[in-house]
């Protein structure tokens, strides 16, 4: 199922990195930059937890502490949360990069780029708002140049892997209840 899984993922990185290709003159990503990392619930399904784990279990013992360290914040903080959506900084972001990067889930390869959703709508990064990717084409609520063509919200990117990829929960609900 592994193999089956990272051939999937490869070829789902070309086609990402296609389309970041297109949207070049609109995208502003750079290493260093961990805003959509920053807040989120990062959904995961079963495989990608798994792949992702995979990754965590080879990094140096340091790493694997911190982490650890910030999944045990997260459990307080998430325990004295009241709202609905509990939102957070990805506990595997460390100094501002992915520390298992080679091991990110599909929505985190997804990060960055506008696409049409299933309503008709446009799913626009939020750092549009903030003088980033797709600024210049964003404008008071109305998207203004042919978007990515395809729904690449979790549920529709997983349609297209024909094994079982298991439930899919926020990341941090894998770990901590
Ligand atoms: S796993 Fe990595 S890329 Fe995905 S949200 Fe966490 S830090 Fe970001």
């Amino acid at each position: 199922m592994q193999n089956n899984y990272e051939k999937f993922i490869k070829q789902f990185q070309k086609k990402i990195d296609n389309y970041f290709e297109e949207n070049s003159e609109y995208i502003y990503c750079h290493q260093g930059c961990s805003a959509c990392c920053e807040i989120g619930e990062y959904p995961f399904s079963w495989v990608e937890m798994n792949y992702l784990m995979e990754g965590f279990s080879k990094l140096p013992e340091n790493r694997k502490y911190i982490i650890k360290e910030n999944f045990s914040k997260l459990k307080i903080e998430k325990e004295n949360f009241k709202g609905e959506r509990f939102e957070y900084r990805c506990p595997f972001l460390i100094d501002g990069l992915c520390s298992v990067y080679s091991y990110r889930g599909l929505t985190c390869r997804t990060h960055g780029l506008a696409y049409l959703k299933k309503d008709g709508t446009v799913n626009v990064p939020f750092c549009a708002n903030n003088g980033l990717n797709y600024s210049s084409v964003f404008k008071d609520g109305i998207f203004s140049i042919e978007p990515i063509k395809e729904n690449l919200n979790i549920d529709e990117i997983l349609k297209n892997y024909n094994e079982e990829m298991g439930e899919i929960r926020p990341l941090i609900n894998w770990i901590i209840n």
